[in-house]
């Protein structure tokens, strides 16, 4: 059994895909094809924003916002530390201070009254008071998206920029609006067992935004001003493939049919498991498009492995928060500082989940839960 199963789906659009790599084979424009242009079109229409801008991958379309705010030393971002490094990383990559803001318990989402207090307090504390407040990365995790209206109030009180972590949630939506489109700007990625994976890395930018977007275009292309030979600012190679835009064109199109699979499948497991462990909560506002289906439980460990006897595969996202990484010891976080994050990472774990996964396998999954043992 596969955690993530991609094969199935391969089989179902293998001559589409086939078909559009001959394509871009047939063109070779492999850099900045039509291909890339199309996906952005659709992209675009998909989330209903005005720019869709593609990138090499989910970490750049993070860090490119970033770039086009001008963040650097000096300047606070708000985020939080339950999420994948990439979230923070980019935060630190530019010489900034990710400021951490802990999760709501049921939908490990950055609470947004936490995230005021923190705006508030970071010139009482010693390790933040030099620091000038900027923008807030909030974290669509698992696929759900955060609380938006009280995230973007409080960014308005505070004239802060809001970034929408939308590398799950692609797909999902909040109050009938999509992921995506829901802050300042949004960064999405098309790693392979995200909801709307490729062949390889990829990622995009949405805004609606034109001057940002212009200038998250230049900074994609080492800088370029009118032309590629004018450089007017210091950019990435940052472009994504025309052969991962090829194959993505394939995947929208059936991306709408998977993401209604997704939410079947997370609807049968939470049937099961309801009252043997803590299932999801998605909020009354939000679907989710079930990047992960995570669960919660005392007994995690014995679960895993007797899930793993019956050759089932879970995986643990997050097993260790950001602000116990060593990577931002430099930050003098302590366990405790984030205590619903760390009590998340100490429960949590992640049962297989696709849009493929029948009702018979599931069933198979879910009744290792019921077995007699010890947890
Ligand atoms: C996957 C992921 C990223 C990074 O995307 P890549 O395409 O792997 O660079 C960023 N943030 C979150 C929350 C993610 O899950």
């Amino acid at each position: 059994m596969d955690f993530i199963d991609l094969k199935t789906q391969q089989k179902m659009i293998l001559p589409a895909i086939n078909d559009r790599i001959q394509r871009v084979l047939a063109h070779g424009q492999y850099i900045m094809g039509p291909e890339v242009f199309e996906l952005e079109e659709r992209l675009a229409a998909y989330v209903g924003v005005k720019h869709a801008v593609t990138c090499s991958s989910g970490t750049d379309a993070l860090l490119m916002p970033l770039m086009a705010y001008n963040v650097g030393p000096g300047d606070a971002i708000f985020t939080t530390p339950f999420t994948f490094i990439a979230t923070a990383e980019v935060i630190q990559l530019l010489g900034a201070t990710p400021v951490f803001v802990d999760i709501e318990p049921r939908t490990f989402n950055i609470d947004p009254t936490a995230l005021a207090r923190t705006i508030k307090t970071l010139g009482h504390n010693p390790q933040t008071a030099s620091l000038r407040p900027r923008g807030i990365i909030a974290v669509d995790l698992f696929g759900q998206p955060a609380d938006y209206d009280a995230i973007n109030a409080i960014a308005r009180q505070h004239q802060l920029f809001v970034i929408e972590d939308a590398a799950q949630s692609f797909g999902a939506t909040y109050k009938g609006r999509r992921a995506g489109s829901l802050a300042d700007v949004a960064a999405t990625s098309f790693f392979p067992a995200k909801p709307l994976g490729g062949y390889g890395d990829g990622g995009a930018v949405f805004t609606n935004d034109d001057g940002l977007a212009e200038v998250l275009r230049s900074i994609r292309n080492h800088g370029q001003g009118r032309d590629r030979y004018e450089n007017v600012r210091i950019g990435l190679n940052g472009r994504l493939d025309t052969l991962q835009a090829a194959v993505l064109l394939v995947k929208i199109d059936i991306f709408d049919h998977e993401v209604a699979a997704r939410q079947e499948v997370a609807a049968r497991y939470t049937s099961n498991l309801k009252g043997v462990v803590t299932t999801p909560l998605v909020a009354p506002e939000c679907t989710s498009v079930w990047a992960q289906y995570s669960i919660q439980s005392d007994h995690r460990q014995a679960l895993q492995e007797r899930l793993k006897t019956a050759s089932i595969p879970t995986a643990i996202y997050y097993p260790v928060p950001l602000h116990l990484q060593g990577a931002f010891k430099h930050l003098g976080y302590q366990p405790g500082d984030f205590p619903i994050s760390e009590k998340a990472s100490q429960k949590i774990f992640s049962l297989p989940m696709h849009p493929y996964l029948d009702a018979a396998t599931q069933e198979k999954i879910c009744d290792v839960f019921y077995r007699n043992s010890t947890a």
